[in-house]
């Protein structure tokens, strides 16, 4: 490719912010990135929105390099064939590249009654909706939490701190993730803050109403304000556009984060299926997801092969509060071992993670390609391994049969 090339990235979260950066290191590549708010959300955060002690914004400014056009707009269409997106104002722009990075959202919920009176927080709006909703209901009024993935445990934590009086209500067990020993710890400082917390066969949500929510054992908890933390689903706008997806709508591609229909199509996030196996979600993925499709385009543009995507990760840090969080180690095919850190020292780690995100990608601002946790060495075995074994269990079909509807988050 001779003269200037113009890459398009739809999304600026984690992923999208990191990919556009780091391709400002080539002077004859102009980027684009395409984004509904004039700010980064910070969805780690939204649960401390919701509980009060952060507003889950960053400033582009902060983020992103001076040499990346932010448009703030909403793509509705991806034409591939034409190279061309179109925007909700009606505009047409056309790329050479284009990096899907589009995250995920709340999925939604199959259960009656939850898409009325229950209440998301996987966006920002969902959580700004539910923070004003909490801040015109009595302390002392019933709040249900209901499920009991990473999210829903911080969410609880989050308000029972605040004061408020909390349900967590699992659906079967807390923290399906943890250890047991791990688990207990969580359990322990939930019933420290106050949480009940309603576990075990039975505990199902069957149905939420304007005041309680049913079990499928028969039970009905009084619940004024109930939040819905049951599993992400990610944007329909790939499957809109004819791009193959897997079954939960995110995009598959290779192994180099390209689309397996269209190589000028990358995918990077939450909304990446890399060879049907996707990343758990989470940013401790998807910044080093954005960082490798950036790597993939930079690698085209040069004449030279891309490098394969070699992601390590097990562990799950979740906060419990302000004050307490546990950081759960797993063995090397990401199952939860015994060993864990707990209270202050996990609260530290959580926080570190959160405030090294924005300086990761301040940092490849500053310095497009000095970031490198993406290269780190040692996740080609496991993830070959972990093909090897997704291959055998699933039968190769582009839709991605197998694979649930929704997914929590990993981290
Ligand atoms: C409460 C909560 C706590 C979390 N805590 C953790 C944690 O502790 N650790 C962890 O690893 N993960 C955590 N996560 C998950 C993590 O936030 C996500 O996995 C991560 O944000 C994914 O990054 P992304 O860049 O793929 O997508 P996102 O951050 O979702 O960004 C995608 C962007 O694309 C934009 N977009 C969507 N559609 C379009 C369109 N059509 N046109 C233009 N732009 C579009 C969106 O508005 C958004 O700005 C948490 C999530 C939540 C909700």
């Amino acid at each position: 490719m001779t003269g200037n090339t113009h890459v398009v990235v739809i999304g600026g979260g984690y992923a999208g912010v990191m990919a556009a950066n780091r391709l400002t290191q080539r002077d004859d590549v102009t980027v684009t990135l395409i984004n509904p708010r004039p700010e980064l959300v910070h969805r780690v955060r939204l649960h401390q929105l919701v509980g009060g002690s952060d507003d889950a914004v960053v400033a582009y400014q902060d983020v992103l390099s001076e040499r990346v056009r932010l448009l703030v707009d909403t793509v509705t269409l991806i034409n591939a064939a034409g190279r061309s997106v179109t925007l909700a104002d009606g505009g047409v722009l056309a790329y050479d590249y284009l990096i899907y990075a589009v995250g995920s959202g709340s999925a939604e919920p199959s259960v009656p009654g939850a898409a009325g009176f229950a209440y998301p927080i996987a966006s920002l709006e969902e959580a700004r909706r539910l923070r004003a909703v909490l801040d015109a209901t009595p302390a002392t009024a019933p709040v249900t939490v209901v499920g009991a993935g990473p999210s829903g445990i911080e969410t609880a934590a989050e308000l029972a701190e605040q004061g408020r009086r909390v349900t967590l209500v699992c659906g079967g067990v807390l923290g399906p993730y943890l250890h047991t020993r791990g688990r207990r710890s969580v359990a322990k400082r939930l019933a420290d803050l106050g949480v009940t917390v309603v576990d075990g066969t039975g505990t199902k949500v069957t149905a939420v109403t304007r005041d309680a929510v049913r079990l499928a054992d028969g039970r009905e908890l009084p619940s004024e304000v109930t939040v819905w933390t049951v599993g992400f689903g990610v944007p329909d706008l790939a499957a809109r556009s004819g791009l193959s997806t897997d079954a939960v709508g995110r995009v598959l591609t290779d192994e180099t984060l390209t689309s397996v229909d269209d190589e000028r199509i990358l995918a990077a996030g939450d909304s990446a299926a890399p060879s049907g196996l996707a990343l758990r979600m989470s940013c401790l993925n998807a910044t080093p997801l954005g960082a490798r499709a950036a790597d993939t385009v930079l690698s085209r543009l040069a004449g030279e092969q891309p490098e394969h995507l070699h992601q390590s990760f097990s562990a799950q840090c979740v906060s419990l509060g302000r004050g307490a969080g546990i950081y759960q180690f797993a063995n090397r095919s990401d199952v939860a071992v015994p060993l864990y850190i707990g209270a202050g020292l996990a609260a530290k780690i959580k926080e570190a993670v959160c405030q090294g995100i924005p300086k990761h990608l301040s940092g490849e601002a500053h310095k497009p390609g000095s970031f490198s946790l993406h290269r780190m060495p040692g996740g080609v075995a496991k993830r070959r391994q972990l093909l090897r074994a997704h291959r055998a269990e699933t039968p190769a079909t582009p839709d991605g049969a197998g694979t649930p509807a929704t997914a929590d988050r990993a981290a």
